[in-house]
């Protein structure tokens, strides 16, 4: 392995699953749902399979799908894209940042990012032979909040990029609007492109709202605008992503994505498209139960002795194992399938400066009820 991608090892993702399989734990460490996506969307894919649709499709996704991405965005958030040249279909939300990132940071310039982060922000940004600089989240009480100050002193004359997670994984922290106005003004003044990552914008609790970046004033003409269908319909495994923005930005994300997969999820995606535009009653009442399902987890991590932080939307809640004796979440991780039959993910993968971090555990509440009550149980046997 070359010495840029080194550092990144193998997923955190892959070595808890693996751990999970191997002991039969409840998986609550890799973030999918165990129930399926919208029945009619299921339907379509078997269709679009029977009917043929098995080659390549075409390099900027299928029409149809564009389409359905653009008047989705238009209904929910009144953003206006041309489905020819401002939405490319990608191979899931992944694919879709590391396109943007290695189609538009040169070698050297900076990326701002907030940290934790997700783990692909950093290695792309690697691949791309950016350097990146993490703002952290600090807490505030019970949850997480972003340090402005220490966001506008992440930007340098270097900065080319800054990547925008929310909903955040991994704390299920909602940027509000005013953290958000004040990204669009360093942007701005900056001159720095915004990827955002929104793969969970559909999945907010308690009338937490979502509001896009690309909303704000100066910042539709500079943002690449990700999401997938992965979270929204529970088809984590079809990596059907896409990314709307402005043409010459969305050509620099598919300059590098042609080189990727070049194309990807033929089938699957008539089936997006057909959820985007007749299944979003189904995502709202997913969303209502997902909320249901944070409760009962964290109330189990609670019961269980562990410090519980507020989770306002996606799939993760994180909890503080300190109280019951564990200082090292990466350690905790590793013991906990074997010792109790149940896997979580340590937010010390997830960042840099690991110290605020070290002890902090992300567990996922997309799991069916039965599944979080036998985690439950489990628990209570620390
Ligand atoms: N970004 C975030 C914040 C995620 O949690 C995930 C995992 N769903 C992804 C990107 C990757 O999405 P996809 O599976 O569509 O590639
Ligand atoms: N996004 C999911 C998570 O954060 C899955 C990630 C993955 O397996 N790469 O758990």
């Amino acid at each position: 392995t070359v010495s840029r991608l080194r550092p990144f090892g193998t997923t955190v993702f892959a070595e808890m699953s693996a751990l999970a399989v191997e002991h039969s734990a409840v998986n609550l460490g890799q973030g999918f749902p165990d129930t399926d996506g919208p029945t009619s969307m299921l339907e379509t894919a078997q269709r679009a399979i029977a009917d043929g649709h098995n080659q390549y499709p075409p390099g900027l996704g299928v029409p149809e799908l564009r389409r359905a991405v653009a008047r989705h965005q238009e209904n929910h958030y009144d953003l206006r894209y041309d489905p020819d040249s401002e939405v490319l279909i990608t191979v899931g939300a992944t694919e879709a940042i590391a396109g943007s990132v290695i189609g538009l940071v040169e070698p050297g310039s900076e990326v701002v990012m907030i940290e934790p982060y997700y783990d692909c922000y950093a290695a792309t940004v690697a691949m791309a032979g950016g350097i990146r600089r993490t703002v952290p989240l600090v807490g505030d009480g019970d949850g997480f909040r972003l340090d402005r100050d220490r966001l506008a002193a992440a930007f340098t004359p270097q900065t080319s990029l800054m990547i925008v997670n929310s909903p955040h994984n991994p704390t299920g922290t909602v940027l509000g609007d005013d953290d958000l106005a004040e990204i669009a003004r360093l942007c701005v003044e900056h001159d720095v492109v915004a990827v955002t990552d929104e793969v969970y914008e559909h999945l907010l609790f308690d009338d937490r709202f979502h509001r896009p970046l690309a909303t704000f004033p100066g910042m539709r003409e500079r943002t690449l605008r990700i999401s997938s269908a992965g979270k929204t319909f529970n088809c984590t495994g079809w990596k059907v992503g896409w990314v709307s923005g402005p043409a010459d930005l969305v050509a620099a994300a598919r300059a590098a994505k042609q080189f990727m997969s070049y194309v990807g999820s033929g089938p699957f995606q008539p089936a997006v498209a057909h959820a985007l535009d007749h299944e979003m009653d189904w995502v709202h009442t997913s969303s209502i139960e997902l909320a249901t399902k944070r409760d009962l987890l964290s109330a189990a991590l609670s019961d269980a002795g562990f410090g519980v932080h507020r989770s306002e939307a996606g799939y993760f809640v994180c909890a503080d194992p300190r109280p019951l004796g564990f200082f090292d979440g990466v350690e905790f991780c590793r013991m906990l399938p074997e010792r109790i039959g149940v896997a979580a993910v340590p937010v010390s993968t997830f960042v840099d400066d690991t110290a605020p971090w070290r002890h902090l555990v992300r567990f996922a509440f997309s799991k069916r009820a039965d599944v979080i009550a036998e985690a439950a149980q489990r628990l209570r046997r620390l």
